[in-house]
């Protein structure tokens, strides 16, 4: 068959195709290191509420997600206008790009930095600010505050970032939101932050009190191992966020499964807790064995490390040596940074298996 002839518009011209990790057809025995999942499967609880969600599944969900999101405004005491849902928290920031950006508007954020914000600028014909990370890695919100102009309509800030796991303290989160206008939409992507020792993740709902512009973006994808339900959520200074972002969107984009698996996923917040233990130990488990092998992560305060690969090393190489032995990882110069390895960090055996990887390919 030859090909159609079908014209699309300017926009789908312009949006870059998500850069997902492969294997996702590969079966259980491999190590699945590439997309910063939990190695735990859903508690059993959180199952047993997705399964009784399904049993209604003749009748559309519930369209403001009412019980999960009255849950969430609990567990994080603020009013529930102000919080906002979605299919994922990928859904809210793409939703966020459409209710804010617009051609002539500007959106800032750092780079590298998670692969889905520079869609937000091509699919809706604002100017993309991409702001270099500092030294170290990590986000340098003094230049990404100079970027801001009376165009700027967003601002992201990704905490603990994506890909290279590194996080900026919240008295520089603090300063920036201080340094920023009132009319700046800052979204502060926290999908790792219940990995970071550096702070608790609840420090920043006080952000909220005093800066009606910021959004706290938060996932059950990453902590709570429902990727694959997709549920993600934004705390609000205001709840003119959650309208606009509401609006843009479909009326039922939350299905019922993953409301009643996310809201049940709040119910055990000790269980998860100790997941979060076990991936911390971990993490620090495999830094150490791989300094061993003369690489240098960066500080990682996520469920993933970065690395490069130093200079006489092919990346794809090694990306499709550890492949052959049964270990999925995520190359640099996807996400950004060519001669750089993403890797989660899984469960003790998968971790062993990519140290043996290295080890041979090294
Ligand atoms: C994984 C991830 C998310 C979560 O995306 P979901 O759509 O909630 O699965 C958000 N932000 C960053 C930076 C991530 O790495």
């Amino acid at each position: 068959m030859g090909r159609v002839a079908l014209e699309f518009n300017e926009r789908v011209r312009r949006i870059p195709t998500y850069p997902a990790a492969a294997g996702y057809s590969l079966g259980p025995e491999v190590a699945m290191l590439a997309s910063n999942e939990s190695p735990f499967q859903p508690l059993p609880a959180v199952l047993a509420a997705a399964g009784r969600a399904l049993e209604g599944a003749n009748r559309y969900p519930d369209p403001h997600s009412s019980r999960l999101r009255h849950a969430l405004a609990d567990r994080y005491e603020i009013p529930v206008g102000r919080v906002a849902v979605g299919n994922g928290s990928c859904d809210v920031l793409l939703a966020a790009g459409e209710a804010l950006l617009e051609p002539g508007a500007e959106v800032v954020y750092a780079w590298p930095s998670f692969s889905i914000y520079p869609h937000l600028a091509a699919a809706s014909g604002a100017r993309a600010i991409e702001v270099p990370l500092d030294a170290e890695d990590r986000h340098d919100l003094g230049a990404m505050a100079a970027e801001v102009t009376a165009a700027t309509r967003l601002l992201i800030a990704c905490n603990p970032n994506n890909p290279t796991s590194t996080a900026v303290p919240l008295a520089e989160i603090e300063q920036l939101l201080g340094d920023v206008p009132r009319h700046v939409c800052v979204i502060l992507d926290e999908a790792y932050c219940e990995f970071s020792v550096q702070e608790d993740p609840d420090a920043s709902l006080e952000l909220l009190r005093a800066h009606p512009n910021l959004v706290l973006l938060r996932t059950f994808s990453k902590v709570h191992g429902l990727c694959g339900l997709r549920v993600g959520f934004g705390l609000c200074g205001s709840e003119d966020f959650r309208i606009a972002v509401d609006k843009v969107r479909q009326p039922f984009f939350l299905n019922a499964a993953a409301q009643a698996a996310a809201r049940e996923a709040l119910r055990h917040g000790d269980e998860v807790l100790d997941r979060v233990e076990r991936t911390i130990a971990e993490r620090l488990g495999l830094e150490e064995e791989l300094r061993e092998l003369g690489l240098e992560p960066a500080e990682s305060q996520a469920n993933f490390l970065w690395f490069g690969l130093g200079e006489e090393r092919e990346e794809a190489q090694i990306v499709s040596g550890l492949a052959e032995r049964g270990v999925l990882v995520r190359a640099g110069s996807a996400l950004g940074r060519e001669g750089f390895l993403r890797v989660t960090v899984g469960a003790a055996r998968e971790n062993a298996r990519l140290l043996a990887g290295l080890r041979e390919l090294l």
